[in-house]
């Protein structure tokens, strides 16, 4: 069996986390070190370590995660605005929990990810 994980504990309430949403196949609850006004976690309920360790029996659970993203956006008052969807997979993209999860993050101007277009492309 893999071995239970901080966001298992908060899944099956073990520990204390603000979740905001809960169904069959996720569960959504605040980042505890926020980087935004919303940041929010949403995290199969099944233990999958990472983005490299889905299948296709996962692609309903996949679905519902960015499903459960725009819900949520809307709801925080974000979804207009604008927000961004991060999966972070191992240690080249600074993973720190292996326990797949989506950053939600919104509620202000996050900047350009990667640094933004070369000027000639950006017309
Ligand atoms: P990542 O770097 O993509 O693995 O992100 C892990 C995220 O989990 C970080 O943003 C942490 O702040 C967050 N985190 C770690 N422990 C907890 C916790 N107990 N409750 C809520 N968020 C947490």
């Amino acid at each position: 069996m893999t071995e239970e994980t901080i966001f298992s504990k908060i899944i099956h309430r073990e520990i204390p986390a603000d979740i905001v949403y809960q169904d069959d196949l996720v569960t959504a609850f605040r980042d505890i070190a926020c980087k935004a006004p919303t940041h929010i976690l949403i995290v199969p309920n099944e233990l999958i370590p990472t983005l490299n360790d889905v299948t296709e029996k996962d692609e309903i659970m996949l679905g519902r995660m960015i499903l459960v993203a725009t819900k949520i956006a809307k709801r925080e008052g974000i979804a207009e605005k604008g927000y961004r969807l991060i999966v972070n997979c191992n240690r080249h993209a600074g993973q720190e929990v292996y326990h797949l999860h989506m950053h939600l993050l919104g509620g202000k101007p996050l900047g350009p990810l990667l640094g933004g277009l070369p000027k000639t492309l950006a017309r």
